[in-house]
C-alpha cells in the first residue's frame, strides 16, 4: 500500500510517516500543496492525507481538482477543531473522513485501513488463491492448514500478488508499492524478497503458486 501525506507542519507529517511506515506502507510526504497536487495526480497511490492549511495550494482546492479530474483515491483530510465549515465543504466535495488534529496514530491507520478497503470494493477481509489464504484484518497467512509468519514487508508483496491474481507485477511496480523506492535496476532487492516469499508460499508445496515470468517480473498463478 502507498500513501501521500500532504502536512506542511513537519512534526505531525514526521510522526505521520513513521506510524505508517511502521505498517510496512510505503509513504511520500510533501509539505506543499502544489507539490503534493502535482504527486497525487501524477504517481498510484492508494490513499491520501490531507491537510488543509498549506503553502500554495490549500487541501480543498487539492481534493476539489482532483475530484473534478475523476481521480477516485481515498482522501482522509486532517483538520483543526476550529475548521468545521472547512471539514463540512471537505465531505461535499468528495473527501472519504477526516481526523481532527491532535489525533492518534492508531486512529489514522485505522481510518486509512477503512478507507482503502471501501474503495477497493473489498468489504471482505480475505484474499484467497487456491489454499493459500490472507486475512487482511486479523494479517494471518495459511497455507493449507499450516500458519505462514511472514515480516510485514513479505506480507505487503504477498498482498499485492494476491489482490490480483493471473497478472503480472513487474519489478519496477513491485518496487514502488512495496517500498519507497524509485527502481533501480541494479539492484535484486524484489528478486531476494520474492525468493523469501516463495521459500514460506511454496515450499515443499507439490503446487508452486509464485509464478516467475521472465525478464518482466512476478505472479500469483490464477486458480485451475
Ligand atoms: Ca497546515
Amino acid at each position: 500500500m502507498k500513501i501521500l501525506v500532504v502536512e506542511d507542519e513537519k512534526k505531525i507529517a514526521s510522526f505521520v510517516r513513521k506510524g505508517i511506515e511502521a505498517q510496512g506502507f510505503a509513504v511520500d510526504v510533501s509539505g506543499s500543496g502544489d507539490e503534493g497536487f502535482l504527486l497525487a495526480t501524477t504517481r498510484p497511490y492508494d490513499a491520501l492525507v490531507l491537510d488543509i492549511m498549506l503553502p500554495g495550494k490549500d487541501g480543498l482546492s487539492i481534493l476539489r481538482n482532483l475530484r473534478q479530474r475523476k481521480v477516485p483515491v481515498p482522501v482522509i483530510l486532517l483538520t483543526a477543531r476550529s475548521e468545521l465549515n472547512e471539514r463540512l465543504e471537505g465531505l461535499n466535495l468528495g473527501a472519504d473522513d477526516y481526523l481532527t488534529k491532535p489525533f492518534h496514530i492508531e486512529e489514522l491507520i485505522a481510518r486509512l485501513h477503512a478507507v482503502v478497503r471501501r474503495a477497493a470494493g473489498t468489504s471482505q477481509s480475505i484474499l484467497a488463491v487456491d489454499d493459500l489464504t490472507m486475512n487482511l484484518l486479523t494479517r494471518e497467512v495459511r497455507r493449507g492448514q499450516r500458519a505462514l509468519e511472514l515480516t510485514p514487508r513479505e506480507f505487503l508483496l504477498l498482498e499485492h500478488l494476491m489482490r490480483s491474481p493471473g497478472r503480472v507485477l513487474t519489478r519496477i511496480e513491485i518496487c514502488e508499492r512495496v517500498w519507497d523506492y524509485n527502481f533501480d535496476p541494479g539492484t535484486n532487492l524484489v528478486d531476494v524478497y520474492v525468493q523469501r516469499l516463495r521459500k514460506k508460499v511454496d515450499g515443499d508445496f507439490p503446487v508452486k503458486l509464485i509464478e516467475t515470468i521472465r525478464g518482466v517480473g512476478y505472479r500469483i498463478r490464477p486458480v485451475n
